[in-house]
């Protein structure tokens, strides 16, 4: 590496040039990826200014150029998910080279990238999967009625997909309802959770990993409130939960092999619901040696980020932990139907397991059904 380089990753602010060695083949060095490791995305992407950020894109569009595609889409992400800046020019190039398998950067595309895709979905047989993932997360009112066609009126094409058009607009959180309109599955207001260590003032909105006053019916573990929320709070006001406390509990064994449902009120109690099922596998435990009971200090952050932020896998060092948002799954989108009403059910928030234990692997998700005053509770791990 050269002095100049190495310069640049201890004090010197040029965003642009670090941005440049990070996603750089040509320029690659083993300096670069411990780098990586150490420095968080954030901290380089969102200082830069407009002027910086147009110097980004060429160097995104050179590198789609020659072909480093990978790079490009990661480059291209953090300018989606932190910058929030529009990407259009690059899409298009992509496109232009037939890769559409990063899906997340689609999603501020403008009307002319869409329409492009919505071309190419007839004629890419290969490329389907990910262009309808693409549309997907567009999700405006256009691709709404192309799905609604489409479920109407199937296209040739529909029997190839490896799974039901359905489940294509999950990733995005939505779904079609029986009167074609569009049923979001999720808040736009997306609250990081992190590890923080200063103590405020102000009460928290949101406590975390607290134990619950009960025992798991089948494994005897103590539960955990894995979410406690102060509704008052106006962070959730978006939320359209109306009462003082929500619990979200859990038992952290149970809900790796099966979805733990609970009856919830507004006011904190959380009971065991009927319609449990206890899971035909669980493994042999100790329910002594069993806590998931955090040794690190998180906090819901009061400063928003974008709703698809999570979905990105891409980022080191930067969690999925989040209240609100789109769900980052692990395997393919898994939101449970509420038992009672067998409509589909809230994304409320996620943990990721390694901001829980050291070398925790997976994520916990919570879910809700208004409705039916039903919680529910899952995990996947990829
Ligand atoms: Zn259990
Ligand atoms: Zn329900």
């Amino acid at each position: 590496m050269e002095r100049k380089d190495f310069a640049l990753y201890n004090g010197e602010k040029d965003y642009v040039e670090i941005i440049k060695l990070m996603s750089d083949p040509r320029k690659f060095d083993i300096n670069i990826d411990c780098l990586k490791l150490r420095r968080n995305v954030e901290e380089i992407y969102l200082p830069l200014t407009q002027q910086e950020i147009q110097l980004v894109k060429e160097h995104v569009s050179e590198l789609i150029e020659s072909d480093y595609i990978d790079e490009a889409e990661e480059v291209l992400m953090a300018l989606v998910c932190i910058v929030e800046t529009d990407i259009n020019e690059c899409l298009t190039a992509l496109i232009n080279k037939e890769y559409y398998r990063c899906s997340t950067i689609f999603k501020n595309a403008s009307a002319e990238v869409r329409d492009l895709l919505i071309e190419r979905i007839e004629t890419e047989d290969g490329e389907r999967h990910n262009i309808l993932c693409a549309l997907s997360l567009i999700g405006d009112q256009t691709v709404f009625n192309l799905f609604n066609e489409w479920k109407n009126n199937p296209p040739e094409w529909i029997n190839e997909l490896y799974k039901p058009l359905d489940n294509y607009s999950l990733v995005a959180g939505w779904q079609l309802s029986e009167d074609g309109k569009n049923k979001n599955l999720f808040s736009y207001d997306c609250y990081p959770i992190k590890k923080e260590n200063l103590t405020s003032k102000d009460p928290e909105p949101l406590l975390l990993l607290e134990k619950f006053e009960e025992k798991c019916n089948w494994c005897g573990t103590t539960m955990t409130t894995l979410f406690d929320f102060m509704l008052s709070d106006k962070i959730f006001d978006s939320f359209n939960i109306h009462g003082r406390r929500l619990r979200i509990v859990t038992c952290h064994i149970c809900s790796c092999y099966t979805t733990v449902y609970r009856d919830i009120d507004f006011d904190g109690n959380s009971t065991l619901s009927e319609f449990n099922q206890k899971p035909s596998y669980l493994p042999e435990i100790n329910p002594e040696e069993e806590s998931i009971i955090s040794k690190n200090s998180l906090k819901i952050s009061r400063n928003k980020r974008s709703y698809f932020y999570g979905l990105n896998n891409r980022f080191i060092g930067i969690s999925a932990s989040q209240i609100g948002g789109l769900p980052r799954w692990e395997q393919e989108p898994e939101y449970p139907l509420c038992p009672k009403c067998n409509n589909t059910m809230m994304f409320l928030g996620q943990l990721q397991g390694s901001d829980i234990v050291e070398f925790g692997a997976g994520i916990y998700y919570a879910f809700i059904c208004h409705e039916c005053k039903i919680s529910a509770t899952s995990y996947q791990c990829d």
